[in-house]
């Protein structure tokens, strides 16, 4: 398995041809450092490897606790957090959900002491409709954060088999050693 070090490396050289390639397709700026950005967090600090103690999840600071049932519930490398699409399409309502659930309870709160009026469900239109209105960014952060996985999930198979393909390779050449060893100690033995 590739260290973190490796794919930090993956992410960081990997950027500049995003952003070209970004650029030429969506000729926006504002898209390209959307999806830059998304690029970014999700190859540095929201990738797969959350389901491990990693660098990823340390990178979260005192917030890394809110990983902990992600990773208790997920094996890791599993196609939950490893798969393609589906891996940042769970991670994404995992967070999403955490921070609603936070947002409503601090809401809840402050409504109590403050007394506050608030309206779910116009929260709700106001929240359909910035996504109705900000759909092209929505999907630049989307392609950003599913690229920073693809790049992870990359980096992680071409690993796998070059460390098989090593191991494979070292294997004869073990046996050969072993076997000249056998030959010299039968050898020896005969000349004593
Ligand atoms: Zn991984």
């Amino acid at each position: 398995m590739p260290s973190g070090k490796t794919h930090d490396r993956v992410t960081l050289w990997s950027l500049p041809w995003l952003v070209g390639i970004s650029f030429g397709i969506t000729r926006s700026g504002e898209l390209t450092l959307i999806l830059a950005g998304g690029y970014l967090f999700s190859g540095l600090m929201f990738g797969p490897d959350l389901d491990i103690y990693s660098v990823q999840y340390k990178r979260w600071g005192i917030l890394r606790h809110i990983w902990l049932p992600y990773q208790k519930t997920l094996r890791h490398r599993s196609k939950l957090s490893h798969g393609l699409i589906v891996g940042t399409v769970l991670r994404v309502v995992y967070l999403l959900t955490l921070v609603a659930l936070i947002g409503a309870l601090g809401v809840a709160i402050a409504q109590l002491v403050l007394g506050f009026p608030w309206n779910w469900q116009d929260f709700a239109q106001s929240l359909k409709m910035g996504l109705i209105h900000y759909r092209l960014e929505a999907i630049a952060l989307w392609v950003g954060l599913e690229l920073g996985a693809v790049s992870h999930i990359l980096t992680d198979t071409i690993g796998s088999r070059y460390k098989r393909l090593q191991r494979r390779q070292s294997k004869p050449k073990k046996a050969q050693t072993r076997r000249k060893t056998k030959r010299k100690t039968s050898r020896n033995s005969r000349s004593r």
